[in-house]
């Protein structure tokens, strides 16, 4: 059976869904794997490197694509109405695995379903246990996390750690991260590292001991309002408008002595919730630096833009898209592994033949089209289960 890894090509896109190390392992569970040629080379990996782990490198994007049983992709595959349609090359019955980002492209959905392609959405993974190591989310927020606060500190001008020095001493940068998941821990552990004095604020009250655990001082709002904060998945809910205003209050008290706000905040299947208001921001002293890693979803703060840098009130607000994929050789890496640890349960070892449960937990949650129908949960009314 043939693995087919294309080279992504959404703009901004420096990562590949094969590491010459999951090459390997690929290989070694029965599968010939074709690499599209310079597929790696946003993240650092040479054609070489693929063809010494047992790849074969094809010449373009449809040599790749060309007979693939399973295709693995970082960003979903592009249109004919982006100007480049993926999803035409790809055989009827291939196994498309990949972040599909597919309740907020409903129709795409429909389209895999129309093409015969069997769609894996990674986003979907449910977050039990036993998949934990296929979290795409989990991997790469936590990579997110750690870049947001590179990329703050390079747009300081002031140093993060307390420096005492013979020409007198520099006081410590103070953060604070809002959303303090898994992007957001991580976030704060970089700050910490760094030297910052931290604070955290999340609307589940499960993170407390997180953050603290972590060095970081926990903003609290309204603890009776947020025991009911978090889903049976460990997400978060919309909070009502009291806990709102009172969350409001607090946010815009500690910004005004807050040097980098990181704001992570998500819900999922929702835009983000507005926490940083332009008032607050107007408010901050001159010089601070708002990385908004919600922007994809609408943005935690508004003034933020979509993948630009800008100054407004002279606060630098960082906008970036896809922040993982500016830390690509580490988020590829971790990417791919998460994939394979995907295919890995599948294949039988012994005939070397797929083997997929149709009713596992994990198959259900991200399967979403089969057989030319779509079939998850998530889109019932929609050809969905
Ligand atoms: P996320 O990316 O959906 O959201 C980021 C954070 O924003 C969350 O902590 C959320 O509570 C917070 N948030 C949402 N609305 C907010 C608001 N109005 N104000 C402040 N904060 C707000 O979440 P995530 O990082 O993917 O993780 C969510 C939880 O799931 C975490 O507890 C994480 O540890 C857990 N998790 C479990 C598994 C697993 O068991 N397999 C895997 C990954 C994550």
């Amino acid at each position: 059976m043939k693995i087919a890894i294309p080279k992504e090509r959404r703009p901004g896109e420096a990562r590949v869904a094969a590491s010459p190390d999951t090459v390997k392992k690929l290989l070694g569970l029965g599968f010939e794997v074709v690499v599209e040629k310079g597929a790696g080379l946003g993240s650092s990996i040479l054609d070489q490197h693929y063809t010494d782990a047992g790849a074969t490198i094809a010449e373009d994007a449809a040599a790749t694509l060309k007979d693939a049983d399973i295709v693995l992709k970082v960003q979903r595959p592009m249109t004919a109405e982006e100007g480049n349609d993926e999803l035409a090359l790809l055989k009827s019955g291939a196994i498309l695995i990949s972040h599909l980002a597919a309740l907020q492209n409903r129709e795409q959905v429909k389209a895999y379903a129309q093409a015969g392609v069997t769609a894996f959405a990674m986003e979907l993974m449910p977050r039990i246990t036993r998949a934990q190591s296929m979290d795409i989310l989990s991997s790469q927020a936590n990579l997110a996390g750690y870049r947001a606060v590179i990329e703050a500190s390079n747009a300081f001008g002031r140093a993060f750690p307390m420096m005492m020095t013979a020409a007198g001493t520099v006081a410590p940068a103070r953060v604070l991260v809002l959303g303090a998941g898994v992007a957001g821990l991580q976030a704060i552990a970089t700050a910490k590292r760094l030297g910052a004095v931290v604070y955290a604020f999340d609307v589940r009250p499960a993170v407390k001991e997180q953050v603290e655990s972590l060095g970081g001082k926990f903003v609290e709002v309204d603890e009776t309002a947020t025991k009911n904060a978090e889903t049976a998945g460990g997400y978060a809910k919309e909070m009502d408008e009291d806990y709102k205003r009172k969350q409001s209050a607090k946010i815009h008290e500690t910004l005004k002595k807050t040097d980098i706000a990181i704001s992570t905040a998500l819900i999922p299947g929702k835009p983000a919730p507005v926490l940083i208001t332009e008032e607050m921001v107007k408010d901050m002293k001159p010089g601070s630096v708002i990385v908004d890693l919600a922007v994809e979803a609408g943005g935690n703060c508004p003034l933020s833009e979509l993948d630009k840098v800008v100054v407004k009130h002279d606060v630098t607000l960082i906008g970036w898209a896809n922040m993982p994929s500016r830390i690509a050789v580490d988020s590829s890496a971790l990417y791919a592994k998460n994939l394979l640890n995907f295919i890995t349960p599948l294949v039988d070892k012994e005939t070397k033949a797929l083997n997929i449960n149709w009713e596992d937990e994990i198959i259900k949650g991200t399967c979403l089209t089969r057989e030319g129908k779509v079939v998850h949960a998530a889109f019932a009314g929609e050809g969905g289960a």
